[in-house]
């Protein structure tokens, strides 16, 4: 038998847990399912320092331990599984947790998006001591060094641009010799004196002397000649995906996957179902936002419960 839930909340960053905030405050007593990555991709960052309320920064981890503990304080229950399906066709909405089952009158998917990786081993073990996928999270670190960003596209460009700010070289690596980025923010970079294009070279390793990053070796895409190129940090600007693999079919999403919101408000494509976060934010991608969002879904939650008597 599927135990029956008012508001079910399907993922545990700034989003899930802001909206379990407020949806447990207005007492919809809300589960929230945490899934493989509790605390979401802030976890994977070191400090903080953009997310209002701590003037002295705070560890991505630890800012996300103190939003659930805030949420479950207010009566928040956490399931530390991962929905692996979902049915919305018809009310009240059904979700699994592989054979496990619920029912929902209501549901917040805030499953996030997570960063593409190259795949290389490399990339693993110095993820976090050198290597990034957030220029706006841990650019700061770089403050005088040289880094690399990979990548042609407007993500890349977005980054190695804001990475001017603090390092002394920007080497932008693209495996072709074309950007795809848009013209006018591929047009930007170029223009940038600190940034350099390394064209139709693809990333082979990153190097370290096993605490952090040293350099970076490349590839010629056309020549097939191998370099090292010397900096101290790799960005990868190689894209996002959003977690919405259990969605499709059910909810309206954008050609790359990120689910549609009838702005201004977190309604889905399917009444009662609410999304907030990254996971339908390709724009700004931010914890503070994100955050917001998870409050908008949940007082949107709230005022669609009312109005369909539950
Ligand atoms: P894109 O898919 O547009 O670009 C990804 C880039 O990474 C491409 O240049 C691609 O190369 C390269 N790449 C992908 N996989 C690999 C790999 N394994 N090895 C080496 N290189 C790889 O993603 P973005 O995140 O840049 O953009 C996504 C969307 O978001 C776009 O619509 C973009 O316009 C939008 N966006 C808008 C921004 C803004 O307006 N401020 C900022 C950021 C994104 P290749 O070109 O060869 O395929």
């Amino acid at each position: 038998m599927a135990q029956h839930e008012k508001l079910v909340i399907v993922g545990s960053g700034p989003a899930g847990f802001t909206a379990a905030i407020y949806a447990a405050r207005a007492e919809l007593k809300p589960v929230l399912f945490e899934g493989t990555q509790p605390g979401g991709q802030l976890t994977i960052t070191s400090e903080v320092e953009n997310y209002p309320g701590f003037p002295d920064g705070i560890v991505g981890p630890q800012l996300m331990e103190l939003m659930k503990k805030q949420a479950e304080r207010f009566g928040t229950r956490f399931e530390s599984k991962e929905i692996t399906r979902v049915d919305f066709s018809k009310r009240p909405f059904q979700l699994w947790a592989e054979a496990e089952s619920w029912t929902a009158d209501a549901v917040i998917v805030s499953t996030g998006a997570s960063a593409k990786w190259l795949g290389l081993p490399s990339e693993v073990k110095y993820r976090g001591r050198g290597v990034s996928a957030c220029a706006t999270c841990d650019g700061f670190f770089f403050k005088g060094t040289e880094v690399a960003v990979i990548g042609g596209g407007d993500t890349a460009m977005e980054e190695a641009t804001f990475l001017t700010k603090f390092a002394t070289k920007v080497y932008v690596v693209h495996r072709r010799d074309q950007l795809r980025a848009s013209k006018i923010m591929g047009e930007r970079a170029l223009g940038n004196p600190k940034i350099e294009m390394v064209l139709s070279t693809v990333p082979e390793e990153i190097l370290g002397d096993g605490k952090a990053v040293t350099g970076l070796r490349v590839k010629g895409a056309k020549d097939g000649k191998v370099r090292d190129i010397p900096l101290k940090g790799v960005f990868m600007g190689i894209g996002h995906e959003p977690n919405t693999a259990i969605f499709k079919g059910q909810l309206a999403m954008n050609d790359v996957g990120y689910l549609q919101v009838k702005t201004p408000s977190t309604y889905t494509s399917v009444p009662g179902v609410f999304a907030a976060g990254d996971v339908a934010d390709p724009t700004y991608r931010q914890a503070v936002s994100a955050a917001g969002m998870g409050c908008q879904a949940a007082i949107d939650a709230e005022r669609w419960l009312a109005e369909h008597g539950k």
